[in-house]
């Protein structure tokens, strides 16, 4: 008789990609109002008993690291440092070994409002590194971009992060047209000067209704045509893969020292061919894409008992189902009913 070898468990769709990279939003609440992403009135938030408590946030992190083969966990929200036991998740999660024995690498995407205060505990409890949103360096832009008057946090919060050796430190910048164009080449300066990672983000439909337009897309080919009209850029070497930034070499020159800087064609170049993304919402809703329109429910079975390798066969499964790519822009594409904030940039 045989004995059965159990084989592990992956995140694995039709189309030959495994999701090894773990997207957990800790809330759907946020201190901001960016236009991109939320109406300027808020959202109703969850009620907190329907957010996943530290230990069910633990639970989950565990099943996708132990289980199915997650080995990179990036907390995000809303507004994730507003969860005030975000310490202890990540003490907890560093805990974790994957299957390879190794800690998973833990970081956390963030505006940056508090992290000068909390960015070196952070470290501490097993953070490996900040990407810190920004999408202008001029106080009245930020101000009008995210509907609150907080540039001065959101700097000192970057500062806070690069002395706590958070390293590297990497920011996001949505480009929206007529809001921060001028931006671009002000952000590419500010984070090479500092070795600060850049990445420009096309904005994407995710937000509030009739804010995106294709129309007014500052798409990747014009964001390289304002800085090309600045700085000497070079495609860089590295491949893509899964990573969704497209890479460019900046020359160093008398005003900067030169870097990497990238930008993540969502829209216009996306890279779902190379996806390798998971997602669970704060309410414990387990999304194979940002732009999909089904999740499945982990919390209700999780709450009604649910053994770690159930939890893990039905996140599995449901990878099974992953679409291929994400539509925008073909005839019938209709955005998820979730805002970026609720589902966990
Ligand atoms: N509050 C944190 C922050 O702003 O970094 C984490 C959550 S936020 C939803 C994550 C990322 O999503 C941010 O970099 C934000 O700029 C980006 N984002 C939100 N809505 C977007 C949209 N409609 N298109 C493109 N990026 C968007
Ligand atoms: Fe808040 Fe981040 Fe959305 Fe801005 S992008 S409203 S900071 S969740």
């Amino acid at each position: 008789m045989t004995v059965g070898v159990r084989v592990p468990l992956r995140l694995a769709d039709a189309h030959g990609r495994v999701a090894t990279d773990l997207r957990v939003s800790l809330t759907d609440r946020c201190n901001l109002r960016c236009g991109y992403c939320m109406p300027a009135e808020g959202l109703p938030w969850l009620p907190t008993d329907e957010v996943l408590s530290d230990a069910e946030v633990l639970r989950v992190l565990g099943v996708a690291v132990r289980q199915l083969g997650v080995t990179k966990i990036r907390f995000t929200g809303g507004e994730p440092l507003l969860r005030r036991s975000l310490e202890s998740i990540i003490a907890g999660a560093k805990q974790l070994r994957t299957h390879a024995g190794d800690t998973p690498e833990l970081s956390l995407t963030t505006n940056g409002i508090g992290l000068d205060k909390r960015v070196s505990g952070l470290v501490a409890a097993g953070l490996g590194r900040v990407n810190v949103s920004l999408d202008s360096l001029d106080r009245e832009r930020y101000a009008a971009l995210a509907r609150r008057d907080r540039l001065p946090a959101v700097l000192s919060g970057l500062a806070a992060a690069e002395a706590a050796g958070a390293l590297p430190v990497k920011v996001n910048a949505v480009i929206m047209r007529d809001h921060n164009e001028r931006d671009v080449v002000p952000l590419a300066q500010f984070c090479l000067e500092r070795g600060y990672q850049l990445r420009y983000i096309e904005h994407m439909p995710l937000g509030p209704q009739h804010v995106w337009d294709r129309a007014t897309l500052v798409a990747q080919a014009e964001i390289l045509a304002l800085l090309g009209e600045r700085f000497e850029l070079t495609p860089a070497a590295e491949p893509r893969g899964a990573a969704p930034a497209e890479l460019w070499q900046i020359a160093p020159d008398g005003t900067q020292p030169g870097g990497l800087i990238g930008v993540i064609p969502s829209v216009t170049a996306p890279f779902c061919a190379a996806c390798d993304r998971t997602r669970i919402t704060a309410d414990g809703q387990l999304r194979t894409c940002l732009f999909s329109r089904t999740e499945t429910d982990l919390r209700g079975p999780l709450r009604a008992g649910a053994s770690d390798l159930e939890l893990a066969e039905l996140w599995a499964g449901a990878h099974g189902r992953k679409a291929v790519a994400h539509g925008i822009g073909e005839p019938g594409f209709v955005p998820p009913d979730r805002t970026m904030s609720a589902i966990g940039g």
